[in-house]
């Protein structure tokens, strides 16, 4: 699955949220999350982040982030 970070805080792009085919992108607090279970691993969303926010779990220490961006995609 792929996650956001904080470095989306306060973007105002969302070029990601317009090119995932499974629309799994959803609005947290401040910054918008991916609901992890449904992130089908396409890795389309990566390259269109100006932020450079959109990460892959496969990277090291991202099981806060995970949990996070399940927190709150699942809310809705
Ligand atoms: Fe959507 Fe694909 Fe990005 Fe997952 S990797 S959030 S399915 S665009």
């Amino acid at each position: 699955t792929y996650i956001v970070n904080d470095a989306c805080i306060s973007c105002k792009y969302t070029d990601c949220v317009e090119v995932c085919p499974v629309d799994c992108f959803y609005e947290g607090e401040n910054m918008l999350v991916i609901h992890p279970d449904e992130c089908i691993d396409c890795g389309v969303c990566e390259p269109e982040c100006p932020a450079d926010a959109i990460r892959p779990d496969t990277e090291p220490d991202m099981d806060k982030w995970v949990e996070f961006n399940r927190k709150y995609s699942e809310k809705w």
